[in-house]
């Protein structure tokens, strides 16, 4: 087959009525719940494979839904999106632990602020959350330093890999075109819908979804949606790598920073266990590696939250890109949501930084149910 230049290279894929843009959690789940509405539905990846860019790394926590304003889409999306996580993993062999997680006060100073977050999560319907005191931290998180906490119950662990994989095998089960290796590079408005354009490929879809992740802002100039502005911002991730690993149970968190959920613990489904992730704005979208923090710079953190760490316990592991809408000197953006108000056939899904990776069944449904309306 040839594309429309008559390029022997260039494929022309059959019309189609909704195009996703971009294969990690949010394409995919939002693919997968559009084909069970009988649509045709075609996904282009630039890599050659699903979910390489910030749905693989990440911290894998399944959120209660604590940290933003309850009326937020962070916060709603994040907690429907956990109960479907939950039972679609369940349901679907995905590896996941409901194990919990701590919040500590690092000292009596930040008691309020304690408080006020187990407030907010009361506010926003989070079941379970207990405040709690050093026998509880002591008996569930041994090495743990700290005498108060906020417990919550309902926070867990998810295989991003396995979930990635799952959500794609069930999309192609539904009929979902999935196009590796295939950037966008190009749209144009037609009469019957936009034309795409790959490097391989050109097809026209009714309808576009941008769930391009770091690079949204780009796809949407190109498909002459909003002008908005991605602003990559690094996380970076030591491992411990000391007998002091062995005592971590589940999630210990600290108070949450104002760009980020704090330097934390995790124990992986794996048995590893990562501290992280770092806050640092940088300039370019694809850039995991270059002027890494030292592990010293995670030594002073790592012991507000694990007694006894030194700088021989750690060694530096991966890294993750947020996708934020903001820039350094704003504190919050809400995910992006909605029908593109300058290109009525694009849906926006943009903006998904944490909790996106625990919310993103419930983010597919919502753009699927803007798209269909
Ligand atoms: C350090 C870190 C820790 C996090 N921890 C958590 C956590 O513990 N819990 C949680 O819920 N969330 C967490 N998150 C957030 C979560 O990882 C993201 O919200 C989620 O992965 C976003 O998924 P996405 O599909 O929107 O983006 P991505 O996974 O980035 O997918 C976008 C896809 O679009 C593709 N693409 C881009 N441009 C084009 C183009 N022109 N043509 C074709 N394809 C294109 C990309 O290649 C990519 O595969 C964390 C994020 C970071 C960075």
């Amino acid at each position: 087959m040839t594309g429309p230049g008559g390029s022997p290279y260039t494929w022309a894929v059959p019309d189609i009525d909704v195009a996703v843009i971009g294969a990690g959690v949010t394409g995919l789940a939002a693919a997968w719940s559009i084909a069970g509405t009988g649509r045709s539905v075609c996904l282009l990846e630039r890599h050659r494979r699903a979910g390489l860019e910030t749905s693989t790394h990440n911290s894998g926590v399944v959120h209660a839904g604590l940290y933003h304003a309850p009326a937020s889409l962070k916060t709603r999306l994040c907690i429907a999106g956990r109960e479907r996580l939950y039972a679609f993993c369940a349901e679907h062999g995905v590896p996941h632990a409901v194990c919990g997680k701590l919040v500590v006060a690092h000292d009596d100073s930040e008691l309020p602020r304690l408080h006020a977050l187990k407030a907010a999560g009361d506010a926003a319907g989070v079941a379970g959350l207990t405040i709690v005191d050093r026998d509880f931290i002591a008996e569930r998180e041994p090495a743990c330093p700290a005498r108060v906490g906020l417990y919550s119950p309902v926070s867990g662990i998810v295989d991003a890999d396995a979930l990635v994989q799952t959500l794609l095998r069930l999309g192609q089960a539904r009929g979902v075109v999935f196009l590796p290796g295939a950037a966008l590079l190009a749209g144009h408005a037609e009469a019957d819908g936009i034309r795409l354009t790959t490097e391989r490929e050109e097809l026209v879809a009714g309808q576009v979804v941008n769930a391009a992740g770091l690079y949204a802002d780009d796809v949407s100039r190109m498909l002459g949606g909003e002008r908005f502005t991605i602003h990559p911002c690094r996380g970076e991730y030591v491992a411990l790598v000391s007998s002091v690993g062995t005592r971590v149970t589940g999630l210990i968190y600290p108070l949450p920073h104002r760009h980020g959920l704090g330097v934390h613990v995790v124990r992986t489904l794996h048995g590893a266990v990562w501290l992280g992730p770092t806050v640092t704005f940088i300039e370019r979208k694809d850039d995991y590696e270059a002027d890494r923090l030292p592990v010293e710079a995670f030594v002073e953190p790592a012991r507000r939250l694990l007694a006894g760490v030194t700088v021989d316990d750690l060694r530096l592991a991966g890294s993750g890109i947020r996708a934020k809408l903001h820039g350094p000197d704003v504190p919050f953006a809400d995910f992006l949501i909605r029908r593109d108000a300058v290109n009525p056939r694009l849906v926006q899904a943009a903006g998904i930084e944490s909790p996106g990776l625990t919310s993103c069944l419930a983010v597919g449904a919502m753009v699927c149910d803007i798209l269909v309306r």
